[in-house]
């Protein structure tokens, strides 16, 4: 590939993931929901393995995906994208929602619609699944914009400090996704995140 940035022209929108299994909730952060055909009307998603909220919808075939907007805040992707629902319960002090017709979460605060979906088909992608569904719900929330990847980068995620006058010549590698800084010399090839676990490859060097 000459040159992989192009990779990065694509565009996406952000997107809360939500499934419930047994009594419990959960969703997490996706930018990969795309109306496949419109007759019948379907969606897919592509969804890592390693969330907790893949397996619920592998498992129960329901989930709905609540279309972020741009008046988002950087807590709600810090609530659904950089925890894991193993570990924590989302949804326990958390009231910006309600209950969508296939028993899901909507998520009803920084999102303008919301569309919930039957898993019809499933591809093994190897580290993800893509979903195929039959679109069975949805309503518009608010008229707000949607807020694309390249919005969140801009004006949603923190922006890193500028540097100081006088740099000390300190190397960090930053998250490219969260802004998380690891500091050292060499970021090893096998690092994750700690808050949004994306791998070695989505981290910049930055000298301060
Ligand atoms: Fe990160």
């Amino acid at each position: 590939m000459k040159n992989k940035a192009a990779m990065y022209k694509l565009s996406y929108g952000l997107f809360v993931l939500t499934a419930k299994e047994g009594d419990k909730h959960n969703g997490c952060i996706t930018n990969t929901a795309i109306q496949v055909t419109s007759d019948p009307n379907r969606i897919s998603i592509a969804v890592n393995k390693a969330n907790y909220t893949h397996d619920m919808v592998m498992n129960t075939k329901k989930f709905t995906v609540s279309i972020l907007s741009e008046d988002a805040s950087f807590d709600l992707f810090k609530q659904f994208g950089f925890q894991s629902g193993r570990e924590v319960d989302k949804f326990a002090d958390f009231t910006d929602c309600k209950e969508a017709d296939n028993g899901t979460m909507i998520i009803t605060k920084g999102t303008n619609a919301y569309i919930s979906a039957t898993v019809i088909s499933t591809v093994d992608l190897g580290s993800h699944t893509l979903f195929i569904a039959e679109v069975t719900d949805g309503d518009v929330l608010s008229e707000t914009s949607s807020a694309t990847y390249e919005y969140y980068q801009k004006n949603i995620k923190p922006q890193p400090k500028p540097a100081a006058e006088k740099s000390e010549g300190k190397t960090v590698w930053r998250c490219k996704v969260c802004g998380y800084e690891y500091e050292g010399e060499e970021l090893p090839a096998d690092f994750v995140c700690p808050l949004c676990k994306h791998p070695a490859s989505d981290f910049e060097k930055v000298i301060k």
